[in-house]
C-alpha cells in the first residue's frame, strides 16, 4: 500500500466512523487505482479520489406508517446520491433490517463504477431502508412503500434519479412505490427502473443480474477454451439474482447443486434442474416461504441450518468447478475462499454486491483462478435498468431477444474492458483491477472536463 493510499484510507476511517463496509469498498479501488494515479498524476492534483469517496448528497429520513391494527411504526430512509458526473444517479433499493449509512455508502459507491463498466449514461447511487418486508402482509408493504416514497418522490425523476431494486424490493415493491411517485407528481415517468411489463417494465429486466453474472462467468471460461457444459456450480441465495442464475446454467449446460437464505441452505447433488427451480420460484416468489422447504418436497437433497457459531459457511465446503455468490456482502470469508479452492473450484463469478472479504480476494487473485468482482460480473441489472430507461425514453418497448441479446453483448463488453484494462496496467488476468480502473477512467475524465463541483 502507497502513502497516498494509507493516508487517503486513514482519512476515509476517521471521517466515517462505524461504516466498515464502506472501509472496504474504498480500500479495494483505492488498491487498484494507486498504479493508475502513479501514471496521471493530474488525477491526484484534481483530488478527484477524495471527491468520488464523497457522496454528492444523502438524504435520511423518518418512514413513519401503521399497520392494519392501528399500530405506529417507524423505520429510517436513505438515498444516497453518490456521483452524477456520467448521468443521472442510478442504483437500487434495499429494504433490509440491517441496512444503515455505511452499507448504502458501499453499495452506491461500487455502483458507480459498475455503472460507468455498461458503457451507458447513468451515475451512482443507492438507497433503502432498515424495514423488514420478510413475512409482512401486502397491506404493510403498501403502507410502507407509500410512506417511504412520500418523502422520496421530491429528490428523484427521471433526470435526475431513477432508483431500481435490490434485496427486499421486487416487483411488488417497485409497483407499490411508483404508484405512489405517480400519484404524487401527477405524471407517468420513467422514475423507477424493474417496473411491470404492463407499464413500462423491461422484458429480461428480472432475469439480468443473474443471466449476466452466468454471460460474464462464460467469457472467462472462454478465455481458458473452456464453458459450462458439464459443469458444478454452487449458488448462494435464492431471491431474484440466484434464481436466474441457477435457469441460465442449466440452459448453457451446467448443474448448480446449491441455494440458501438467510437461514441455512440445501445441498442437491443431482441438481436443481428447471422443474426444481420452478419449484423454488413458487416457494420464494409467491409463497414467500424458506429454502428449508425444498427438502420436503425433494427428499434426496439435505438442508443444513446456519450455525453461528462456525468461521465458515458449509455452502461453500463441496466438490466444485464455479461459484456464484448471489445473497449479500461478506458471505465467502478468508476461510470459504480456502475451502472453495481447496474443492477444486476455479472460477467466481459475484452476482450479489461485494460477497467475498478482501483477505478471500486476495486469495483467489494469489492463486490466479477466473474471479469476477461484483462490479463488473453483476452489471447486467442496472444495464438493462438503462435499457429499460430508453425504451421508456422512446415509449417503444425491445422484444425480449433483443433486450437478452443486448445484455449478452454488454456483458462481452464489460469482460473485455476488464481484461484489455487489467492487461494495459500491467496485471494481466486480474479482473478487480481491469473493473476498478475500467470503471474509474470514464467517470474522472468527465469529472475533469466538469470542473470542481
Ligand atoms: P433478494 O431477491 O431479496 O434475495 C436475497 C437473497 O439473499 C435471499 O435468499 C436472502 O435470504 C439472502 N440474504 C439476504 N441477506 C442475507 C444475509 N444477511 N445472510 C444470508 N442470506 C441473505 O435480493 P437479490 O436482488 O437477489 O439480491 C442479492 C444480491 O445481489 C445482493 O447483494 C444485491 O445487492 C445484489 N444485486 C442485485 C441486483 C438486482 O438486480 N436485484 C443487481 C446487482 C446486484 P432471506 O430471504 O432469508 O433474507
Amino acid at each position: 500500500m502507497s502513502d497516498y493510499v494509507k493516508d487517503l484510507m486513514a482519512n476515509v476511517k476517521a471521517k466515517n466512523p462505524a461504516q466498515p463496509e464502506f472501509h472496504q469498498a474504498v480500500e479495494e479501488v483505492v488498491d487498484s487505482l494507486s498504479i493508475v494515479l502513479d501514471k496521471h498524476p493530474e488525477y491526484r492534483s484534481a483530488k478527484i479520489l477524495e471527491r468520488l469517496i464523497e457522496p454528492e448528497r444523502v438524504l435520511m429520513f423518518r418512514v413513519p406508517w401503521v399497520d392494519e391494527q392501528g399500530e405506529i411504526h417507524i423505520n429510517r430512509g436513505y438515498r444516497i446520491e453518490m456521483n452524477s458526473a456520467i448521468g443521472p444517479y442510478k442504483g437500487g433499493l434495499r429494504f433490509h433490517p440491517s441496512v444503515n449509512l455505511g452499507i448504502l455508502k458501499f453499495l452506491a459507491f461500487e455502483q458507480v463504477f459498475k455503472n460507468s463498466l455498461t458503457t451507458l449514461p447513468m451515475g451512482g447511487g443507492k438507497g433503502g431502508s432498515d424495514f423488514d418486508p420478510k413475512g409482512k402482509s401486502d397491506l404493510k408493504i403498501m403502507r410502507f412503500c407509500q410512506s417511504f416514497m412520500s418523502e422520496l418522490f421530491r429528490h428523484i425523476g427521471p433526470d435526475t434519479d431513477v432508483p431500481a431494486g435490490d434485496i427486499g424490493v421486487g416487483g411488488r415493491e417497485i409497483g407499490y412505490l411508483f404508484g405512489m411517485y405517480k400519484k404524487l407528481r401527477n405524471e407517468f415517468t420513467g422514475v423507477l427502473t424493474g417496473k411491470g411489463l404492463n407499464w413500462g417494465g423491461s422484458l429480461v429486466r428480472p432475469e439480468a443480474t443473474g443471466y449476466g453474472s452466468v454471460y460474464f462467468g462464460a467469457e472467462m471460461l472462454a478465455t481458458r477454451n473452456d464453458s459450462y457444459e458439464d459443469k458444478t456450480c454452487l449458488v448462494s441465495g435464492s431471491g431474484n439474482v440466484a434464481q436466474y442464475t441457477v435457469e441460465k446454467i442449466n440452459q448453457l449446460g451446467g448443474k448448480v447443486v446449491s441455494l440458501s437464505d438467510s437461514s441455512g441452505y440445501i445441498f442437491d447433488e443431482e441438481g436443481i434442474n428447471a422443474d426444481k427451480l420452478a419449484f423454488v420460484m413458487n416457494l420464494k416468489n409467491v409463497k414467500r416461504g424458506r429454502i428449508k422447504e425444498y427438502v420436503e418436497e425433494y427428499k434426496d437433497a439435505v438442508y443444513t441450518a446456519v450455525d453461528s457459531n462456525k468461521d465458515y459457511n458449509p455452502l461453500w465446503d463441496h466438490k466444485a468447478d464455479c461459484a456464484f455468490p448471489s445473497a449479500t456482502q461478506n458471505e465467502i470469508n478468508e476461510k470459504d475462499a480456502q475451502n472453495l479452492l481447496n474443492n477444486g473450484v476455479f472460477m467466481v463469478s459475484e452476482g450479489a454486491n461485494m460477497p467475498t472479504t478482501l483477505d478471500g480476494v486476495k486469495l483467489f487473485l494469489d492463486n490466479k483462478i477466473l474471479y469476477g468482482p461484483a462490479k463488473a460480473a453483476n452489471a447486467g441489472g442496472v444495464a438493462v435498468s438503462g435499457l429499460e430507461m430508453s425504451q421508456n425514453s422512446m415509449r417503444v418497448p425491445w422484444s425480449s431477444e433483443e433486450v437478452d441479446n443486448r445484455l449478452r453483448q454488454i456483458m462481452k463488453n464489460i469482460h473485455t474492458t476488464c481484461k484489455e484494462t487489467s492487461e494495459r496496467f500491467g496485471t494481466p488476468g486480474n479482473y478487480v483491477n481491469g473493473a476498478n480502473i475500467g470503471g474509474f477512467l470514464k467517470v474522472a475524465d468527465s469529472m475533469m472536463d466538469q470542473g470542481v463541483v
